[in-house]
């Protein structure tokens, strides 16, 4: 069979999407091979079917239980012999699995990275031929990804030990220059051929609020797409319950998702909404893995994600059948320190030493920060996104709730310098919270106990509101005339163009939200 045929025949589909034919080619051709796709575009045919035209076996690697399990039942169900090896098999059902593998039962064998090196997994592959080894969420073999686990090393030890070396293919969503480096380089691909297709996705509009009432603005934004499907992703299990009792209370067809659900009431929940019985689903971001639902049309995070990849594979959700489809952003304070303590407080993934899980949190909380430039810059926000993944785009997209404002330019000179006067006098000791208090003068508690309401710049900028003192501090972090230091309790500091602000002529003008227009479509549905 040809992998046309193939695809209709086992799959159903009768073209390839952009990608997937030079994958499958070039892996047919036994090269090394890396794919970077975006979410839901279909990399796993482009090794299943790859496998199913090879004489022997193929493994695939894959760190996620719950997507092994999914793969593998539906390759059954459509009559594709195929098997996972993870810790969710008991000992009798893994020897059973092996038992079958080594009498060549199955053509696909999904496997967990901490099983690759184990005797009983490196006698039975001796038996029998592996074609290929695909190492699917590729970037988890490096550092510098947002998923890294340690025994995804292994699969070089692994591979070595094979007496004849198989094509080995990889797959990722999330690929910065960094990351795809290292999985070319960690994983010994030999001569890769790297297909990498745009991660733009032009049906998505993007859009970040900093608005007042979160609640108020979902519950209106809801009601007005009341026929439609969306997601509506909250940060913690807490917000999840809250929103969705407050949703339904308001008579909105809402189900639930968070890992404090039963297996049952999950599953259940799931199929609400996929079958649509429930047209929106309240979760953490514990929902999504795997769901391939094409009609959703709006995915709102009721709070911001923790960095860039999570926010764009999670909004990503939205539109996977090209329609038109919107992600909102909606952007508090609070997330931020949220997400600090999710970062502070996690423990390492498998066999991760101690000095490792440090760099670990360090990178963390640099994503974090970039995740927060998002919600602060006045720039094309997929420009944004896409620069993120080291793809260039223009600086205008015209779908984006930035480029769709009219800013006015302000200058913030004035302000600018008192905030660094404000860090300065109190010898960069406070985070953005005092420091903002402090400038408005506010009679808190804590500025009381540091007596920062004896500093020279107490209450200096009381005229300005808090909310746009706010917004400029992150301005200039942004700017780098400040640094907001990447510690448990982050810190401002200056920076050397502090020092120049301070003394220098040259005004700081800030771009400031004027009106917004409306996008064409919506003025055409009124
Ligand atoms: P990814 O792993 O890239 O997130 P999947 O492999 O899960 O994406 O594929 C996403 C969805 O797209 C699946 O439902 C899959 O069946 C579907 N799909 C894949 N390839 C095609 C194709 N050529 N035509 C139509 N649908 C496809
Ligand atoms: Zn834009």
């Amino acid at each position: 069979m040809t992998k046309e045929e193939i695809l209709k025949k086992y799959f159903g589909y009768s073209d390839f999407r952009e990608g997937q034919a030079e994958l499958i080619e070039s892996i047919l051709g036994k090269r090394d091979t890396f794919g970077i796709l975006p979410t839901s575009s279909g990399k796993s045919l482009c090794f299943q079917i790859p496998a199913l035209m090879f004489e022997g076996i193929t493994l695939v690697i894959s760190p996620l239980i719950s997507l092994m399990r999914d793969q593998v039942i539906s390759l059954n169900d459509v009559g594709v012999h195929a098997a996972f090896l993870n810790s969710s098999l008991t000992q009798g059902q893994y020897y059973k699995a092996l038992e079958n593998m080594k009498r060549g039962q199955y053509k696909i064998v999904y496997v967990a990275p901490e099983r690759l090196l184990t005797d009983s997994f490196l006698q039975a592959v001796q038996e029998v031929e592996i074609s290929m080894v695909s190492v699917d969420e590729a970037h988890c073999i490096s550092q510098w990804g947002q998923d890294f686990r340690p025994s995804y090393l292994k699969i070089i030890d692994f591979l070595d030990w094979l007496p004849k070396r198989p094509v080995v293919s990889a797959f990722t969503a999330t690929a910065t220059k960094t990351v795809r480096d290292d999985v070319v380089s960690l994983l010994r691909l030999s001569d890769p051929n790297i297909v990498i297709t745009g991660f733009d996705r032009k049906n998505l509009s993007f859009s970040v609020s900093h608005v007042k009432d979160r609640y108020q603005f979902t519950v209106d934004y809801v009601k007005e797409h009341i026929e439609e499907c969306g997601i509506i992703y909250c940060l913690t299990r807490k917000v999840v319950e809250e929103v969705t009792e407050r949703l339904q209370r308001e008579g909105i067809s809402v189900t639930r998702y968070h890992a404090g659900l039963s297996d049952a009431e999950r599953k259940k929940n799931q199929d609400e909404f996929i079958y649509e019985q429930k047209l929106v689903m309240v979760a953490t971001n514990a929902f999504g893995m795997g769901i391939d639902k094409s009609n959703v049309r709006y995915v709102i995070h009721y709070n911001m994600p923790k960095n860039i990849e999570s926010y764009y594979q999670e909004a990503g959700r939205a539109g996977r059948d090209g329609l038109p489809s919107e992600c909102i952003l909606l952007y508090g304070g609070q997330d931020v320190v949220t997400n600090q303590f999710f970062i502070d407080n996690q423990g390492p993934a498998d066999e991760m030493d101690s000095s490792t899980l440090e760099e670990i949190k360090e990178r963390e909380r640099e994503r974090l920060r970039k995740m927060t430039f998002y919600c602060f810059t006045n720039d094309c926000l997929r420009e944004y996104i896409l620069n993120y993944f080291g793809e260039r785009a223009p600086g205008y997209c015209g779908n984006c709730s930035n480029c769709l404002t009219k800013f006015e330019d302000v200058d913030i000179t004035d302000i600018a310098r008192n905030l660094v006067g404000c860090v300065k006098s109190s010898h960069q000791r406070y985070g953005i919270v005092m420091i903002v208090d402090t400038v408005h003068g506010s009679s808190n508690a804590k500025i009381q106990r540091c007596r920062m309401d004896e500093n020279p710049y107490y209450g200096t900028l009381k005229e300005v509101q808090i909310h746009r003192l706010r917004q400029i501090v992150n301005y200039l972090i942004l700017k780098e005339y400040l640094i907001l230091t990447n510690d448990e309790y982050p810190v401002l500091k200056l920076s050397e163009k502090s020092e120049g602000l301070l003394i220098q002529e040259d005004p700081i003008i800030m771009k400031v939200a004027k009106e917004r227009e409306e996008t064409k479509e919506k003025k055409e549905k009124k």
